[in-house]
């Protein structure tokens, strides 16, 4: 590598992320320094800005630059009904779908006996306090659809029980628009097993 320290140290942190390996990492780093004033000044201010100003709600794990976040301080939002995701990732696409009119929970992961990922690692202990606060009715466990979300969510199920909440979970089915033929035998074994009466 030729170049200097800076840019290899550019190249490395770059790869880091999610969908760049160190390929896509070099071309990244030399679109930034060939566009210095128009990309990399404003990328580094805008960094800089994020690590200065968002914050982990202390309500529920949202990334904002208050803190309760926005969605905990709207009062349009239904507080009787807590969402529980995995990650901010999930909550962001929940809120692009516009799916939910009530408040989040964000449990930083799942359950995983092979990664090590114990009760205590996750924001359970929060979403408990906050179930037993009184003003939540119902909590829907939008948990993924794999081994690990499955298991996180019988636990905090059983977590629940007892408390007088209602707690439900996403239905598994076919997606809106989708062909069964192009269905993953997962997605179609899981639609046939929460079938309804028509
Ligand atoms: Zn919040």
């Amino acid at each position: 590598m030729s170049g200097g320290p800076e840019i290899e140290r550019l190249i490395q942190l770059l790869a880091k992320l999610p969908g760049l390996g160190p390929r896509s990492a070099r071309r990244a780093a030399l679109v930034l320094l060939t566009k210095k004033d128009t990309l990399l000044a404003p990328l580094a201010r805008a960094l800089s800005d994020a690590f200065e100003a968002v914050k982990a709600c202390s309500t529920c794990g949202n990334l904002d630059t208050v803190d309760p976040c926005a969605i905990c301080r709207d009062p349009r939002r239904d507080a009787a009904v807590l969402c529980v995701v995995e990650d901010v990732a999930d909550l962001w696409a929940l809120e692009r779908a516009g799916a939910h009119g009530g408040r989040y929970h964000v449990l930083g992961g799942t359950l995983s006996a092979l990664d090590g990922v114990k009760p205590e690692d996750l924001n359970i202990d929060a979403l408990l306090t906050r179930a037993r606060s009184g003003e939540i009715k119902e909590v829907i466990l939008a948990m993924n659809a794999t081994v690990e979300g499955q298991t996180t969510a019988h636990y905090v199920t059983d977590r629940l029980s007892g408390s007088g909440i209602a707690v439900t979970r996403l239905a598994h089915g076919v997606p809106v628009g989708g062909e069964l033929d192009y269905l993953d035998d997962g997605t179609l074994t899981a639609a046939i097993k929460s079938r309804r009466p028509f």
